[in-house]
């Protein structure tokens, strides 16, 4: 049975009324801080950590375990924790696995936040951090050291969207007894399955395509057999909460991504090669385009393409011939974030030291919502005569 058909089924136990059972199709709320024991006993047992049901609000209520199992059945791996965003599922990873002493690797395309922890709270802690290239593959042996603990990636980067080599990456990683993490939140788990690719732990930011309607933060991570038990240790150990409500319109959010996927990846390729006939755009930045510089590489490893993708204009705009440009936008919101229902437009310099995709350019970022295609397009194009002259 494929994954999508087994995430859409009942959930299995339910209140009974009428001596009668009640059966929701989705699963109960659970919210609370404080759990009853049932006896004295339970208690003590809970004391000495070894109870084996819930003891407090914080020990992953029902609502939260269920959203981390229908992860773990999408991406794969041992095990999947819940935290309250995005940035919050990297920082702990990061923490959790990273020593006094060791170098921890980062793509240099990596979402902004998750470098500025690196630089600036990781090294706090006699953490060194060293920057590889955004398109790094096997050249990945020149940066390893043997202090070298975790590789952090991100492939595609959600601003430039340069690939990694993953396969070649894991495999020398493995080799040199090295952890990789890849932020797999482009993708999502529809679209490349880390583990099959030998990724040692996987991140999402939530918040993104599997929420899909731009409402709540939150984030996961999913690891494999091999650090299961050190990571569920340090989850427990820092009382991390994921809300409720959140966790279930996760889960809810699993429920269609499939769909929701199909049609944010139909839009963006087809506004991508629109674009690609416009004169004043320069390069349309999408992986799934076969004048992408890795895109043999994405063709390899990934099953589909996300709504997210990036152009470049022939000429450099001033911000305020830009500003008429982004102003006429009527359907395109300008915002940060992504994945949701409504598209969206970002504008950025990303300076790379391998400049591959974009050298000093303003890089416009698009994230395609699940309006009608022509109507995005006829947007863009009455923006688009704004620069014009
Ligand atoms: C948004 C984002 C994050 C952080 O997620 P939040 O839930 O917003 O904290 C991490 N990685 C990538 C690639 C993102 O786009």
């Amino acid at each position: 049975m494929k994954k999508t058909t087994r995430v859409i089924r009942q959930h299995d136990s339910y209140d009974e009324i009428g001596g009668k059972k009640v059966r929701t199709l989705n699963p109960p709320r659970y919210s609370g801080s404080t759990i009853l024991f049932d006896s004295y006993e339970d208690f003590l047992q809970a004391n000495a950590g070894s109870y084996p049901g819930v003891c407090y609000g914080t020990d992953r209520l029902p609502t939260q375990r269920a959203f981390e199992e229908a992860l773990v059945e999408f991406e794969g791996g041992a095990l999947c924790r819940a935290f309250p965003s995005g940035m919050s599922a990297i920082t702990h990873t990061l923490l959790a696995f990273a020593r006094s002493g060791d170098q921890v690797l980062v793509c240099e395309n990596s979402y902004f936040p998750t470098l500025n922890f690196c630089r600036k709270i990781l090294t706090q802690y006699d953490v060194e951090i060293g920057l590889i290239p955004a398109a790094v593959g096997a050249d990945i042996e020149n940066y390893i050291k043997d202090n070298t603990r975790l590789i952090f990636l991100e492939s595609p980067g959600s601003n430039t969207f340069e690939i990694q080599d993953i396969p070649a990456i894991t495999q020398i990683a493995k080799a040199r007894n090295v952890i990789t993490v890849l932020d797999n939140t482009w993708a999502t788990p529809l679209y490349l399955q880390p583990f099959e690719l030998g990724v040692d732990i996987s991140m999402q930011s939530v918040t993104k395509y599997i929420s899909g309607h731009s409402d709540l933060l939150l984030g996961a991570v999913t690891v494999n057999q091999q650090y299961a038990r050190q990571f569920a240790k340090f989850y427990r150990i820092m009382e991390v909460h994921a809300a409720t409500d959140d966790c279930y319109q996760a889960l809810r959010g699993l429920k269609t991504l499939a769909v929701r996927l199909r049609h944010h990846e139909k839009a963006a390729l087809k506004l991508a090669h629109w674009l690609q006939t416009q004169n004043l755009i320069d390069k349309v930045i999408h992986p799934a385009l076969e004048s992408h510089p890795q895109h043999a590489l994405w063709k390899r490893d990934f099953k589909g393409s996300s709504g997210l993708f990036a152009f470049t204009f022939t000429r450099d705009y001033s911000d305020t011939e830009l500003a008429a440009f982004m102003n006429a936008l009527q359907l395109f919101g300008i915002g940060y974030s992504w994945g949701g229902f409504k598209s969206l437009i970002t504008a950025g310099c990303y300076p790379r030291k391998a400049g591959l995709v974009t050298a000093n350019k303003t890089v416009i970022r698009l994230n395609v919502g699940l309006e009608d295609y022509e109507d995005l397009r006829e947007d863009l194009k009455q923006a688009l005569t704004r620069l014009a002259c």
